[in-house]
Order: C-alpha cells, then structure tokens, then sequence
C-alpha cells in the first residue's frame, strides 16, 4: 500500500497512510487518539488484521503434520514466512530463521544454547549500558550459572555509546557480544556494524548479537552488512502481531547448538533409548507454533516493505526532527537522549512532575506515552531519573500530533506550577 506524494516520490502520504490502521479513528476519553507508544507495541494495519483472520476462515490447519490439503496449504502459507523474513534482514537463508515468541525470547534461545556449551568461568560477556532488561537479564543468568563475567560499556550523557571504551573492553575473554541495534529508552542508534567490527577485530573468539526490536520497524536492516551473527526481532513492534518474533543466526552456528525445548516437530525421531533431533531451524521449534501469528507476521513484513524502509525512516527522521525541536522549547522539560543519530523516541522529565502523573493527564487528552523505566532501569540509574516520559513514534504519526502533544505538556506544567 504505497502512498506517495505527487511533489516527492520518495516522501510517504502519511495522512493516507493512517487510514490503513482502523485504531486511529478511536476517540479516547472523547479526544482522537494520539498514539506516541509505538516502541512499546505498534497499531495493526488492516491487512495484517485481515491476514490473521483470513488464516482462521480459510486456511487453517496445524504445520507440518498432515498430508490433507489444508494443512498443506498452512505449512506452505507458514513456511513462506520464513523466506520473507530472511529477504527482509538480507539472510542468505531462510533455514537461518527461527520463528519465536520474539525478542526476548530470542536472546534467552542464543543464551542458554550457544551460551550454555561455550561459555565457561572466567568468559566475559560485553554489553551496553542501554540495554533493555531482554538483553540483559539472560545474560546475567547464564553468568551465574557458568562463573562468568558481565562487562558493561559506558554510555556518555548523550545516550551514546563511546565506542574506543567499548573497544577496550573487548579481549580475549569475551565470549558474547550483544547491544541493541537502536535503544528503546533513548532512541539511539548503535552503529552496529562498526561494533561488529571491532568485535571481530578484538574479541575473534566471541560471537555477536543484536537485538533489533528497535531496529527493523524503523530502518533497513541487512544482516550481511553489520556482520554480525545473531539479528532478532519481535513482530509486534512491526505492525505484526504480538507474540511473534524471529532470531537469525549463521547456518553453521545454529547447526552446532544444541536444540532448547523439546516436544513434537523439533524431532526427527523418538525413542526410549535414543531421540534424533530435527534440522536447523526445526529444532528450535517445539510444538505447534503461532501459525496465524506467523502468516500476519509475513503480512506486516510486505507492509513495511511496500512503504519502502527508506521512505519510513525518512518519515520518521523528519519528525522526530520536528519533535524534537518543539520538546527543547519548552522550559522544564529536559530530554534524556540526546544522540547524534537517533530514531523514533523523544524521552524526558518534566520539572517537579512524576511521570506518571504527567503519563495520566496526557492520557485525558487523548495522547498515549509510556512512562517509566521502560525495561531499562540501568539507564535510568545513569541519568539519575526514576523514569521517564516516553513519546515513540510510528510511520503513522504527524506534526499535528506532536504539536497535541505540546499543548498537553503545557497543561501538565500549569496543573504543577
Ligand atoms: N529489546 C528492545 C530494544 C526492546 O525495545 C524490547 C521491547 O520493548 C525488547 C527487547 C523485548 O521485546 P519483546 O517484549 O517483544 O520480546
């Protein structure tokens, strides 16, 4: 469903574009909703809805198991997927993609498999100091379990990276090296290729994954170019369906792992004495999996590709310039993020305002932010906040929203002063 202005053929029509999603038109407490939480969950367009629905009215049957038609035509449907998400990442193979619940899944997957025979006491384990709890916590367990060690790369009052202390902090030891491709608390974007780089340069032993839940909706993102081992995502940032996700990883990597769950299809076959395992990706998939979930995912991959990445980041760059602006006038306000390059997010404080109070008082004007800590507390702690207010954006959103935004800050400062 591309949509393009006469004057630019690259610029998106956002206001024709937002008639793709049927949430826009609620009213919330009698004002249009303004939706700014697209890095919590992103609204649903129509044909995604439509894909999903679809699958229960006209093709539904379980995967992989049967030999009647439906479920064939289900498998096929399913297994298509799997190409679609390699194509849309730049993965030379669509064996290299697992289908998940999503990100967070994804790195619990990598860590307690890969992470569980390679890493042994005394490995360290780099990550950033922007991280989601997703990229974090399973690390820490898996440095409990083994005597590893957790290493953290500083983030500068930017939100940041500092890119020579990650460095440094690479070495021998490493044995896992895994930062957000975009951060979800501060909107920055990690130049993930040049930190692969390094990695490879100064840690040859360890492997390199990143976690792209922030990445994929609002970029594009060629796997083969950042270089890295593990790429994951989660669909329902992407206008996909939630509990939905990929991890890619390299053929060779995944065929060494040792499989995570077991139970039906991750099995070739089962005995008492001896279980056979399935191939890669197989046998990271026990059970039956989300197949409707699965065929939407592929619906919101053909979405977001028929916009044109290039043209969503434009979109979203534009206005995240434009809010960005408007957010520094205000007096009181201070942004937590403040990155050279950066996507999508517009995270602050507001003077002597908690930010769930202000996150309340928004809401009655109609607009949806996220306040909190946004599974980020480490950041938190860094920029000395208990939280934040978080306004995120999506190719759906407009000027006119970030000025209703504007307005309802003012209403939150008057109410304070
Ligand atoms: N990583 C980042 C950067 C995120 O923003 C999120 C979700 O907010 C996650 C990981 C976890 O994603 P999910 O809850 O879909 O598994």
């Amino acid at each position: 469903m591309k949509t393009l202005t006469a004057s630019s053929p690259q610029a998106l029509d956002i206001a024709a574009l937002r008639a793709d999603f049927p949430i826009l038109a609620t009213k919330i407490h009698g004002k249009p909703l303004v939706y700014l939480d697209s890095a919590a969950s992103a609204q649903k367009p129509q044909v995604v809805i439509d894909a999903e629905r679809r699958v229960y009215e006209e093709l539904y049957a379980n995967v992989h198991r049967g030999v009647h038609d439906l479920s064939m035509r289900a498998s096929e449907a399913y297994e298509g997927v799997r190409g679609k998400v390699a194509r849309f990442i730049g993965a030379p193979s669509a064996k290299e993609v697992v289908f998940l619940r999503g990100t967070t899944e994804a790195v619990n997957l990598v860590a307690q498999t890969w992470g569980r025979v390679n890493v042994k006491a005394g490995d360290e384990i780099l990550i950033t100091a922007l991280e989601h709890h997703a990229n974090i916590v399973p690390w820490q367990l898996l440095c409990e379990e083994k005597g590893a060690k957790l290493v953290v790369a500083p983030i500068n009052d930017a939100g940041e990276v500092e890119i020579d202390r990650f460095a440094n902090l690479l070495g021998e030891r490493t044995r896992i090296v895994a930062f957000a491709h975009v951060s979800n608390a501060l909107g920055t974007v990690l130049d993930a290729r040049r930190m692969t780089a390094l990695a490879r340069e100064r840690a040859p032993g360890a492997v390199v994954l990143v976690d792209g839940a922030q990445g994929v909706p609002h970029m594009p993102v060629d796997v083969k170019a950042i270089g890295c081992d593990f790429y994951c995502f989660s669909a329902h940032k992407m206008y996909g369906p939630s509990g939905m996700g990929a991890l890619w990883g390299r053929k060779a990597l995944l065929d060494a792992m040792p499989p995570w769950q077991g139970g039906g299809d991750m099995i070739l076959s089962v005995a008492f004495e001896k279980t056979t395992y399935n191939e890669t990706p197989f046998k990271f998939e026990a059970g039956t999996p989300n197949i409707a979930g699965t065929i939407a995912f592929g619906a919101s991959i053909d979405y977001l590709c028929g916009l044109g990445l290039e043209a969503v980041a434009a979109a979203e760059h534009e206005l995240l310039a434009y809010g960005t602006e408007a957010l520094s006038s205000i007096a009181g306000l201070r942004l937590i993020g403040t990155a050279a390059h950066k996507a999508s997010v517009l995270s602050f404080v507001l003077d002597g305002v908690h930010p769930h109070d202000a996150g309340s008082i928004l809401d009655y004007e109609g607009v949806a932010v996220r306040t909190g800590h946004h599974c980020a507390q480490p950041v938190m702690d860094r920029f000395g906040v208990p939280a934040t207010i978080r306004a995120s954006l999506g190719v759906y959103n407009t000027r006119e929203e970030i000025d209703v935004l504007v307005r309802g800050i003012r209403k939150v400062q008057e109410m304070f002063a």
